[in-house]
């Protein structure tokens, strides 16, 4: 997405000029909201009669949606395919968006090399999900105005708004210089980010990923099947369901910590949102659904607090600290969280 530098506004949030970001500034600004509205509220501001509809948005999601029906076809239909959507959701949403645009790059929850840190990003680009500043950047404006405008996907406008429908109409807040040098300065001063994010790059990083696994597909085939007829239908139904269907199934997950996780479940903390802990999708994202304990103590990597509250990407990343790829993994604060218990 091009960044308009036409409508400049004047930055509030101002992460360090340093070369690491200030990671107390970064988890104090990200919350500024003033209390539990329960009155639905309209769209962003910047979103009006003059913004875009974003067709390089809606027209992938749509065509991606229409093949759900070809996979449930005999020819393409498979249960190992089905299978692999939860195992594909670990390897490149939970780690890639979960651990890596999330817990990592927007609340900087932990440290770890570059490389890793890298990797995690590029995981993250490959679930579709827009550029890691661009991510990162909602992410911020969300958690400093959750639930209070201009939220960009808050359910309080429609569920159906917070789950896409924000993704498909020029939201004029997020996406001027301003915006990214007041939400995103740390991330676009690296040089992976700022490639990412000019033209189209992060784009033809998912389609070389999905290329790869194209590849893959009919390398297995040329292995196991007789005809070639029987390699062309193994080739494609491998590349359905661990390229498509494992992408459309990873953006629903992930959409509905916007939207289910601030509608339905429990809350164990008072915060100035209306943040949930929904279990459902808390399995379904190996813990991003613990949103409203998230939303209590945004940079601690951990977002399952209770011992009920499973948190498969914490323990992977605990694990990855155990084992000293990454370091500082940052913890529930639990005397600030007590203070906000319900
Ligand atoms: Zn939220
Ligand atoms: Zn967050």
């Amino acid at each position: 997405m091009a960044i308009d530098s036409s409508n400049e506004t004047k930055p509030v949030v101002r992460p360090s000029r340093s070369a690491e970001p200030d990671r107390d500034a970064i988890a104090k600004d990200l919350h500024v909201g003033t209390g539990v509205q329960s009155k639905r509220l309209p769209k962003p501001e910047k979103v009006d009669g003059q913004s875009r509809i974003l067709w390089d948005y809606l027209i992938p999601v749509v065509a991606f949606h229409l093949l759900i029906p070809v996979a449930l076809t005999s020819y393409f239909f498979s249960w190992w395919g089905v299978l692999f959507l939860p195992i594909g959701n670990y390897i490149f949403t939970s780690m890639g968006i979960g651990a890596g645009y999330h817990r990592l790059l927007t609340h900087r929850g932990f440290d770890c090399p570059k490389w890793f840190e890298y990797l995690l990003a590029t995981l993250g680009v490959c679930s579709l999900q827009d550029s890691p500043a661009r991510w990162v950047l909602v992410h911020r404006v969300h958690h400093q105005h959750s639930d209070h405008q201009p939220d960009p996907h808050t359910p309080k406008v429609s569920a159906f708004w917070s789950h896409m429908g924000w993704l498909f109409i020029e939201n004029r807040e997020l996406s001027t210089a301003a915006a990214y040098d007041k939400y995103t300065r740390d991330m676009m001063r690296d040089p992976y980010y700022r490639w990412l994010q000019r033209g189209l790059n992060w784009v033809w990083v998912y389609v070389a990923h999905a290329i790869l696994f194209l590849a893959v597909g009919f390398g297995i085939a040329a292995t196991v099947c007789e005809t070639s007829a029987q390699m062309i239908q193994f080739g494609l139904t491998f590349f359905m369901w661990t390229v498509v269907m494992r992408t459309v199934y990873t953006w629903h997950v992930t959409w509905a910590i916007n939207s289910a996780a601030h509608m339905w479940g429990y809350r164990n903390y008072e915060t100035r949102e209306d943040s949930r802990n929904n279990w459902l999708f808390a399995l379904l994202t190996n813990g991003e659904g613990w949103h409203n304990n998230h939303h209590a103590d945004p940079r601690s990597a951990q977002h399952g607090h209770q011992w009920w509250e499973f948190d498969f990407t914490y323990i992977s990343l605990a694990a990855l600290e155990k084992i000293g790829l990454i370091k500082n993994l940052a913890r529930p604060n639990h005397s600030a969280l007590d203070r906000k218990a319900v």
